[in-house]
């Protein structure tokens, strides 16, 4: 495997970051993700506005031109074959001497781009199944909606859902409503059959796949609002799932061991996942 490491491709093994890099000592950077289809990428354009609104929130510089970025990431795809897959891009404000404030102005942010193959096919045996999910705390900060590479709480949830048994962990507040999955959007078909995720207004990351999702469930017809719901809601919805650009929809099928509807992946997780799967192919680039 291969990896883009500030302007060069390395073998993986010889990929490196300076031990001074701000990612490193401080999670000074973001990240984004796109899934990849045919060897092409899918939501290019959805990723790309978040990561550049990502950098921006946070004053750390554009390392390239658009043009450039999209040329980077097909040439990781390429170099590591990756048919069906994930790309990753991290991108922190570079290296400087410890300490807290901003380096000096022109110092360059540092760039990683990583590529690997995940066969559709494993998250679709998932996708048919169902998964579990936990709740946990929501610990993190006031700033969710960019997407930075401090995942710490993100990570603990993980894990503590994979002790469980479990494939996802959603996050909860302090008034028990859901605000989002460890590293997904969470999402219920209430009990009144209305489509449910939280509103993007309140410190959730703006997922580019729940967009496209709200979106092509508005074209179905899909009764939707874009509105918190309770862990209890959750437990008594007819359906659940999650949707990532890595996980596409997830469907979920139980909550803390609670069985959520009659226990199987719902129509219209399994529709969406569909129309999904459907259109990141259609547009991928
Ligand atoms: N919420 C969090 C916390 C995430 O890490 C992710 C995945 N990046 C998502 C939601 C889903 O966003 P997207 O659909 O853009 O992958």
């Amino acid at each position: 495997r291969f990896a883009y490491v500030n302007g060069t491709y390395r073998p993986l093994r010889d990929a490196v970051v300076h031990v001074e890099d701000r990612g490193f000592q401080f999670a000074d950077g973001v990240y984004e993700v796109w899934s990849v289809f045919d060897g092409r990428l899918a939501d290019f354009e959805g990723h790309l506005t978040r990561l550049w609104r990502s950098l921006d929130e946070l004053r750390i510089d554009r390392p390239m031109s658009p043009e450039a970025l999209a040329r980077v990431l097909k040439e990781t795809v390429r170099r590591n074959r990756v048919r069906e897959g994930l790309v990753y891009i991290q991108i922190t404000r570079g290296t400087a001497r410890r300490d807290h404030p901003f380096p000096a102005e022109g110092t360059p942010p540092s760039v990683v781009v990583t590529a690997r193959t995940l066969p559709l096919a494993k998250g679709n045996a998932a996708a048919v199944k169902g998964v579990a999910v936990i709740t946990q705390p929501d610990i993190r900060w006031g700033r969710c909606d960019i997407k930075t590479v401090g995942l710490l709480p993100n990570v603990l949830a993980k894990q503590a859902a994979k002790e469980r048994g479990a494939a996802e962990a959603w996050m909860v507040d302090e008034m028990g409503l859901v605000t989002e999955g460890s590293s997904t959007n969470a999402w219920i078909v209430d009990e009144h059959g209305k489509l449910r995720t939280r509103d993007t207004q309140s410190n959730i990351l703006r997922g580019i796949t729940r967009a496209a999702v709200l979106e092509m469930a508005a074209k179905e017809g899909i009764e939707l609002e874009e509105r918190a719901f309770s862990v209890d809601e959750a437990r008594r919805a007819r359906e659940a799932f999650y949707t990532s650009a890595s996980g596409f929809v997830m469907p979920a099928v139980s909550i803390d061991g609670v069985k959520i509807g009659d226990g199987k992946p719902g129509p219209v997780a399994t529709r969406l996942r569909t129309l999904y799967l459907e259109r990141a192919r259609r547009e991928a680039i």
